[in-house]
């Protein structure tokens, strides 16, 4: 047996206003003027925003806002490292991501591909990637994804959606700025806590479970619980809490694996492109089988936010599309060895699963 030697962020800072430092932390980082620092930024934090003014820009330093209405996608991320290479005489010093999950996503992917020549959906898999990185920077703006601490930077391509998984992809710097994410709106708050909440129950109920994985799943299920069900946290501590509890989530799945809502949940991604934290709501609601303690508190925490899920959004499928998400969902290995064990495919059926997506 050989364990996985795993990559970690190398450094990073918690407290709220620490996002004030992030122009004193790059600064040693520059390669000289014509090496500028990219700063991709949710373009919810467009215009005079507060966020945004904080940052400086010298010589020929840029900000890109990017569209998170949809997840990103491998033509987008060329599309974006060309624009850089044509734009400028020298590779960058840095690329900065400023956002969610889409947009820290989106800052990894860039970083890989100005290294790495061809283009991205050549390297979704696991360790295809060759050559490090551009120094790059993760600042998330909302909490859940664990996006800020994994190996992976997700992508859909033309044929799969797949992250790019390898020991370059974790961030060189992390700024953890619970302060940032006070104006994120309840639903979505919910949704992408969630993804979080989901990350520990796939994780601590999984045969791939061992004690690295549990000791980050077990404290990061005890933030959720006390974030999402508790009544003494004041807005700053839950702010403060689920940035931490995003970060032990994805510790968690970092030596283990996700499980059934994910597997499930890319497959909607893919076939409607649901997004990833509302997906994995939908999902997980009928997974009682699989996870039922988990299930159980979920909805618990859903009835006392008041959440109303979308319903009905397999309903008017047709079967080729219903198989399409099925096969998506069969394709991740991984996920449902973790879930359910190595024999896996005497449970899992593409008429289990058809019965399952029916009911969404
Ligand atoms: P997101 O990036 O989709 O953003 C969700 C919404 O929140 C957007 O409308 C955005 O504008 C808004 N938002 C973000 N910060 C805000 C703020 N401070 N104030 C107001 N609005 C704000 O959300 P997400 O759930 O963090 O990310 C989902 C993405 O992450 C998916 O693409 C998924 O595939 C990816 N993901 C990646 C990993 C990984 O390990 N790389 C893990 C899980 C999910
Ligand atoms: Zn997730």
């Amino acid at each position: 047996m050989t364990y996985k030697n795993y990559p970690m962020v190398s450094r990073v800072v918690f407290g709220r206003g620490s996002f004030n430092q992030l122009e004193d932390i790059i600064a040693p980082k520059r390669n000289g003027r014509n090496a500028p620092f990219i700063y991709y930024v949710d373009d919810v934090f467009k215009g005079n925003h507060w966020l945004t003014s904080r940052i400086s820009l010298s010589y020929s330093d840029k900000i890109i806002y990017v569209p998170t209405d949809e997840e990103p996608k491998t033509s987008q991320i060329d599309q974006l490292v060309e624009e850089i290479i044509l734009e400028y005489s020298e590779l960058p010093s840095g690329i900065i991501g400023i956002g969610g999950g889409i947009v820290m996503d989106i800052a990894k992917a860039v970083s890989l591909m100005l290294t790495n020549p061809g283009e991205s959906k050549d390297y979704q898999g696991w360790d295809l990637i060759k050559n490090p990185a551009i120094y790059h920077v993760g600042v998330p703006t909302i909490s859940g994804t664990g996006a800020e601490v994994s190996r992976t930077t997700i992508l859909t391509g033309p044929e799969r959606k797949l992250g790019i998984n390898s020991d370059f992809t974790p961030f060189d710097q992390v700024i953890l700025d619970p302060e940032l994410t006070k104006d994120v709106p309840k639903d979505q708050w919910f949704y992408t806590g969630m993804d979080c909440f989901v990350h520990c129950i796939e994780s601590l109920n999984g045969t791939y479970l061992n004690a690295f994985s549990q000791s980050y799943g077990e404290k990061a299920y005890d933030l959720c619980k006390e974030i999402f069900l508790g009544d003494y946290l004041s807005a700053e501590d839950a702010q403060d809490k689920l940035m931490m509890a995003s970060w032990h989530g994805g510790m968690s799945i970092a030596y283990s694996q996700v499980g059934v809502a994910h597997a499930m949940s890319y497959g909607l991604s893919y076939l409607l492109g649901i997004k990833h934290g509302i997906g994995n709501c939908i999902v997980f609601d009928h997974l009682e089988e699989f996870y039922p303690d988990g299930v159980a508190m979920f909805k618990e925490m859903k009835a006392k936010h008041q959440i109303e899920l979308p319903k009905g959004v397999c309903s008017n499928l047709e079967e080729e599309e219903i198989d399409i998400m099925i096969n998506v969902a069969l394709s991740l290995e991984p996920l449902w060895e973790n879930a359910i064990g190595k024999s896996w495919k005497k449970v899992i059926t593409s008429e289990k699963l058809k019965t399952l997506y029916k009911k969404m």
